[in-house]
């Protein structure tokens, strides 16, 4: 079977909704990441590797902090930023992670909660990837409900010290700056952010092995014993958990786009090798009605997809776009993309479980999206509660 290379999925003459600059970014991202990405993906998922090599590049190109003004950054606008994050994610879901913790929840907050000194320290450093961060919110005992953590920030002098552990935390090791969301003691436990260099004395990161999902990025365990950070350290701005979720609104929107990426990637590879593949009476395996059903399903899943993230991106680019949107997007587009990858993986047959094709690893990789950022569940009651007006967490 001859190797298959992506040729883009347009259904509906979605291209014709973009202009002429959103079209440049989509495709000087593909072309970075099919020249870039997928000949090294297969080596670094096998190898539970973060190709590191692709940093500087990916920041010349502008994707870190694409839709931040100023301090290096390429200005994007949401649907450019969007884009860029479905060509990643087209490549793999890891790659497309470091991006959005690096963009939306290292340099957004920074940019939104920060001082001008923090803002001028960090921001074009983490622009140009001479500096990486993480995101510490999630603790071992609180995900889904992250306002139960127990990390704690204690005000000594004009310090603060920090005690805590945050779990599952992408860049953790390879970070040179950590977001670090703790309950302020003397601020009857208001959870705010601090930003923590990673070699403060007191400061552990460890990395998680034995993950079967997102192997190419790096996903680590954070230990915070005595931590004394100067008060300047403090995002002045932040107060309160709706502070991080505003960061991860961020970080969904740009994970709704991605997701069709991978579905795309999928999807493009089973139809090619339905075409190709040949049983009974010699004739493609794309004559079978079961097989075209499926492939009807995902084309018509990847543009409803399309649809609904750029009506949320023109929103998000008007100032208009509220939560629960991003929650539909982000709901649906991650669920779209992993039906369309166990669909891909099934037409692919005995081929779908092995590397020399990129289904499977889209497969497990989108397992963890369809988690993190909020899980499917998690998002269908922040649809629930916006339509009924009712807590069910
Ligand atoms: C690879 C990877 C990278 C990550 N990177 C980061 C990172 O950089 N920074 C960070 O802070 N976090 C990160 N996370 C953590 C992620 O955000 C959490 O895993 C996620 O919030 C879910 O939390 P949990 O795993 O503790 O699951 P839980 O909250 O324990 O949920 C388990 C199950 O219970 C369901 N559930 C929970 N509450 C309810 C409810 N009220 N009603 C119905 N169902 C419910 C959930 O939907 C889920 O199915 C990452 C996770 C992964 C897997």
């Amino acid at each position: 079977m001859p190797a298959i290379k992506f040729r883009g999925v347009d259904f509906i003459g979605f291209d014709t909704l973009l202009s002429d600059d959103e079209r440049l970014v989509r495709d000087t991202a593909r072309k970075f990441i099919e020249d870039n990405l997928i000949p090294i993906i297969e080596e670094c998922n096998r190898a539970g590797r973060f190709p590191r090599e692709l940093v500087k590049p990916m920041a010349e190109l502008g994707f870190f902090g694409a839709n931040l003004k100023g301090y290096g950054c390429a200005g994007m606008s949401n649907v450019e930023y969007g884009l860029v994050t479905q060509e990643l994610e087209r490549g793999d879901s890891g790659v497309r992670s470091f991006v959005s913790v690096q963009s939306a929840l290292v340099m957004y907050p920074i940019y939104t909660f920060g001082s001008d000194e923090q803002k001028n320290t960090w921001l074009p450093a983490l622009q140009s990837g001479d500096k990486l961060g993480c995101f510490g919110l999630t603790e071992p005992d609180f995900g889904s409900n992250p306002g139960g953590m127990r990390t704690r920030a204690k005000k000594v002098g004009k310090d603060y010290v920090l005690n805590g552990e945050k779990m599952w935390i992408t860049s953790g090791t390879i970070a040179d700056v950590a977001v670090i969301w703790a309950k302020v003691e003397d601020e009857g436990d208001k959870v705010r952010g601090f930003l923590v260099e990673t070699d403060r004395p007191g400061f552990k990161a460890d990395d998680i092995h034995g993950k079967w999902s997102l192997r190419a990025s790096v996903t680590s365990g954070l230990s915070l014993q005595d931590v004394r950070v100067p008060e300047s350290n403090l995002l002045p701005g932040s107060g309160g958990l709706k502070s991080p979720l505003m960061c991860l609104n961020q970080a969904r929107y740009g994970i709704a786009w991605g997701a069709i990426g991978a579905a795309m990637s999928c999807y493009d590879c089973a139809l090619q090798y339905s075409l190709l593949r040949k049983q009974f009476r010699d004739q493609p395996i794309a004559s079978h009605q079961l097989v075209q059903e499926k492939l009807t399903w995902m084309i018509n899943e990847i543009t409803k997809a399309q649809l609904l993230i750029l009506q949320v991106g023109r929103l998000k680019d008007a100032g208009k776009v509220e939560h629960q949107h991003i929650s539909m997007a982000k709901r649906n587009n991650v669920w779209m993309a992993l039906e369309c990858a166990r669909l891909s993986r099934d037409i692919l047959g005995a081929n779908g479980v092995a590397d020399d094709y990129p289904i499977m690893r889209h497969l497990m990789n989108l397992e963890s999206v369809k988690t993190y950022e909020g899980t499917h569940d998690i998002h269908t009651l922040i649809i629930g509660q916006s339509v009924t007006g009712i807590d069910a967490f």
